[in-house]
């Protein structure tokens, strides 16, 4: 263990689930970073932590050690030009975004073009996860957009890594889950929008069929579509929810987002505040919150569009001590609806879920990983209070519904799935197995049988 390691029992991943001691060191240069890698003993994996915005374990190491990549947060070159931005890897993409979305007198601006729906998060992270956003069906994930990265391998080697060096190694990287080695830096393509702010629609749709009609009208001219759900609507109300599209206003500026929350959630309560009962009334007063109008357009700044849950710091905790699990899956479009009518009528049967449910598509843009979560599909992602068994022989079901449906399950959302549904939903494994670094481990990649069981202390579940 690096001696700078410090005892760590605040290292948690965002859904609360897993608790566990761990060893971390913080290193504030790359090249320090990179040496962290090469001193780490045989048998005592490491694995990268950047915001620990993975809902899951991908960035969990119980008993073992994390390299927290926070400190490495330079802004290094921007070719405002070209609109290629090289950074250190532990830098947020709030912090880029304040950097570098500032408005021309025209309103347009440099965007990334690739954003999840919290901008607290490394790009480190978002390239291990190779994260999508409301614009997937367009855009494609994060990884479409790197245009290089720096990686550190245990053996003492940084390599650079693109589409056109190390192919297979970039290609293992982005989505490889941190188990590639670590990326020190990375050269991002950011997009030049006509205006930052963005014209929205939302729309009031009664049931699931609806969303697929609404869904394939939007696929020209809208470049951000998602749609909420009320989970708990049944029989012909199955799937209503609220539709929302969204397009660039062109000579509309926006301001950057603020670097942090501004307000925060200081403590978790003693039992869930997100229940049968909160979920119900929330579901039925948000449905309709469009009032008689169906259908309401507005021109707004894009944080709260991006960033909806941005805005409230620590909402985790309302999920008390006990934390929550996300499910996030993706089906193919041969079957989705069916596959997504399944989902969510084993949801409203079960009684679980809250108000965080989105359903998206993503689109035949090709994500550069080989592990990769997005595909062409249906995507639907939900929140559920962990309830103990009840909760996970729901989520237990529901995977078994997406894999049946040739679906997979996203790992940066995961805390459950088997080996079994993780082999089925990433076919590319074996071509990832050869670029994975000895040194590097989580609880995720011990659990799907990634990486060799026995390595680190597997404490912590
Ligand atoms: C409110 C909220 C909304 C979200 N919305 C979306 C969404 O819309 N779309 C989406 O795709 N995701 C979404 N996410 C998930 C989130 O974007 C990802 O989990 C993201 O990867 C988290 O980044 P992080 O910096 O917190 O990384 P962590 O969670 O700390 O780590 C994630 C993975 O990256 C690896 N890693 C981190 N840094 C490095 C590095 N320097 N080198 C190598 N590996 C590294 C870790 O080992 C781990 O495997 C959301 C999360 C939250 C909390």
């Amino acid at each position: 263990m690096p001696h700078s390691a410090r005892t760590s029992l605040s290292h948690t991943s965002w859904g609360n689930v897993i608790r566990a001691e761990h060893q971390v060191v913080s290193p504030d240069q790359p090249y320090a970073a990179a040496r962290v890698l090469t001193e780490i003993p045989a048998g005592r994996p490491a694995i990268a932590y950047g915001c620990g915005r993975s809902y899951g374990d991908v960035a969990l190491n119980p008993g073992g050690l994390l390299i927290e990549t926070r400190r490495l947060d330079c802004f290094i070159s921007f070719d405002a030009e070209k609109g290629l931005l090289t950074c250190e890897s532990g830098v947020t993409l709030a912090e880029i975004l304040r950097a570098t979305s500032v408005p021309a007198k025209d309103g347009s601006g440099w965007l990334l073009p690739v954003v999840p729906g919290t901008r607290f998060v490394t790009v480190g992270g978002a390239i291990a996860n190779d994260v999508h956003g409301k614009n997937a069906h367009v855009f494609g994930s994060f990884g479409c957009h790197v245009e290089s990265l720096d990686l550190a391998r245990s053996d003492g080697r940084i390599l650079t890594c693109s589409a056109q060096n190390n192919a297979e190694l970039f290609a293992a990287t982005v989505g490889g889950l941190g188990l590639t080695g670590l990326i020190l830096r990375a050269t991002l393509r950011l997009r030049r929008v006509e205006g930052l702010a963005l014209e929205t629609e939302e729309i009031r749709f009664a049931r699931l069929a609806d969303f697929f009609a609404l869904d394939a009208e939007s696929a020209v001219g809208w470049e951000y579509t998602a749609a909420w759900i009320d989970c708990l609507a049944r029989g012909n109300q199955l799937g209503r929810g609220i539709y929302l599209r969204a397009r660039h206003a062109p000579g509309v500026s926006a301001p950057p987002p603020s670097l942090g929350p501004r307000r925060s959630v200081p403590i978790a309560p003693p039992l869930s505040l997100v229940n049968g009962l909160s979920v119900r009334a929330f579901n039925a007063a948000y449905w309709r919150k469009l009032g008689t109008a169906e259908r309401v357009r507005r021109v707004v700044p894009y944080e709260g569009a991006f960033f909806p849950l941005d805005a409230l710091g620590g909402w985790n905790r309302l999920y008390g001590p006990k934390g929550f699990f996300q499910f996030q899956c993706v089906v193919p479009p041969e079957g989705a609806e069916a596959a997504t009518a399944e989902l969510l009528a084993a949801i409203a049967e079960a009684g679980q879920g809250s108000m965080l449910v989105v359903l998206k598509r993503f689109g035949h843009v090709v994500s550069p990983g080989l592990l990769s979560f997005p595909m062409p599909g249906i995507t639907l992602a939900l929140d559920f209070p962990n309830a103990g068994a009840d909760t996970v022989r729901l989520m237990t079901r529901l995977e078994a519904i997406a894999v049946a449906a040739g679906g997979r399950l996203y790992p940066a959302k995961d805390a459950l799935m088997t080996a079994e549904s993780f082999a089925r939903g990433y076919p590319r494994l074996d071509r990832f197995r050869g670029h994975m670094d000895p040194a590097l481990s989580s609880a995720f990649s011990r659990r799907v049988g990634l990486s060799d069981a026995s390595d680190g202390s597997g404490e912590g579940r």
